[in-house]
């Protein structure tokens, strides 16, 4: 392990994983951290859309989803009295489901194969700083221990509650929308096919997808934190009450704990700060419902690994407000689309006028799959 690495890297899923990887392929002395054991569960829809496995592709990364994922070829969508939606993706593009606990071990073991060390078990608490310069990170090592890593530039890819963008005050959960996500794995589904499943209710939405291994993966999203404390019951009320899912899930059995998380939208005033650049979750989330935080943790890792690259030679004095600029121009587009879309589900008559729209131009809805499917980015 190097003693000051040039770059600290916090949170190993897919956002540090992949910037790990691009630096120490470049060889960079990068150290890695995670507060889980890896391999480990994590909350999510469990689809890579097409955009997301282009990008993987392209960094050599997409093996296992390849090898291990099921085959995603479009979506379908329903919405109130009946609207029903099957978008399929463009010139036969396809996406990836697979459990995230396979997909970020995967590209863990790419990180530690390029050359990056890493430890798991190790809680961060917050950023060291020196002369308003984040120079590393405070943490709580094996056995409780409080200690220190020096780093010269830290990237905090450790999700939506960063304690660096919290703990910086770069970062706020809106006061609205406040949603919750409740997640579980079932087996014993009936009717999954190819298609990752959406269904949009008023106040709530469910989205479903076949996994491999005889899984589904089912996701509530709700607006109040209303009875998840519960939370197997109130995803199973859920499912067996809604139409799209009641009779095909009436068999099914829970393969797993159910988790929660929220609320769940993060906004994020700036990618970085001295020392300090923002990746993944970390620099922001907007609603699960476009399916494309992988995506974005995929290509925000490429842009700020870039950043610290041309940093590192000397090529870029501020690296943060580089990333930030760089984030602005590849994003913004999506963001505005992602905020929309989230506006729309947060107001009934909004999904109740999209539902007669889905009816009459179906077309509509496909083109907005498309467009969250990050197709036209590859
Ligand atoms: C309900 C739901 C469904 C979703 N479905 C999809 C989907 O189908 N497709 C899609 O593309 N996106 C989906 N997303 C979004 C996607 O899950 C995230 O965008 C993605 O996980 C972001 O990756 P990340 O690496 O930034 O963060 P994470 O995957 O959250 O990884 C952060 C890592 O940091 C570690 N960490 C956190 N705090 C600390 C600490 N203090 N010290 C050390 N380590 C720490 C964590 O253990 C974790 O391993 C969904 C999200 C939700 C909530």
């Amino acid at each position: 392990m190097p003693d000051v690495p040039d770059v600290l890297v916090v949170g190993a899923g897919p956002a540090g994983a992949v910037a790990a990887t691009i630096l120490a392929r470049a060889g960079v002395r990068v150290r890695l951290l995670d507060r889980a054991w890896f391999p480990r569960d994590k909350l999510c829809g469990d689809t890579l859309n097409p955009g997301s496995l282009a990008l993987l592709g392209r960094l050599g990364l997409s093996g296992a989803a390849d090898r291990d994922g099921l085959p995603i070829d479009g979506m379908l969508v329903t919405g109130r009295g009946g609207a029903v939606v099957r978008a399929r993706y463009p010139a036969g593009l396809q996406g990836r489901a697979l459990q995230r606990r396979a997909l970020d071990a995967a590209l863990l073991s790419a990180a530690v194969a390029a050359g990056a060390t890493f430890d798991d078990g190790v809680r961060v608490e917050g950023p060291r700083m020196t002369d308003g310069r984040v120079r590393g990170a405070i943490l709580q090592g094996r056995g409780g221990r409080r200690v220190t890593i020096d780093a010269p530039l830290t990237i905090a890819a450790d999700g939506r509650r960063s304690r660096f963008a919290f703990g910086l005050g770069l970062a706020r959960h809106p006061l609205r929308p406040r949603r919750w996500a409740i997640g579980g794995y079932f087996a014993g589904v009936d009717g999954l096919t190819s298609f990752g499943e959406m269904h949009i209710r008023e106040g709530s939405y469910l989205g479903v997808a076949a996994l491999p291994g005889g899984l589904a993966n089912a996701c509530l999203v709700v607006e109040s934190p209303r009875g998840i404390a519960n939370p197997a019951a109130r995803l199973a009320g859920a499912l067996a009450r809604d139409a799209a899912t009641a009779n095909r899930f009436a068999d099914a059995r829970l393969a797993g704990p159910v988790t929660t998380m929220g609320p769940l939208a993060v906004d994020v005033r700036a990618a970085g700060a001295p020392g300090l650049l923002l990746a993944g979750d970390a620099a922001g989330f907007i609603d699960p419902m476009t399916g494309d935080g992988l995506r974005f943790a995929i290509a925000g890792a490429m842009l700020a690994a870039r950043a610290a690259l041309l940093h590192l030679e000397g090529r870029l004095a501020d690296p943060a407000a580089a990333l930030d600029a760089w984030r602005r121009r590849a994003f913004e587009g999506k963001w505005r689309f992602n905020r929309a879309v989230r506006l729309l589900v947060a107001t009934p008559p909004a999904v109740r006028l999209a539902s007669t729209g889905a009816r009459l131009a179906p077309g509509l809805i496909r083109r907005a799959v498309a467009y969250a499917g990050d197709v036209g980015v590859m």
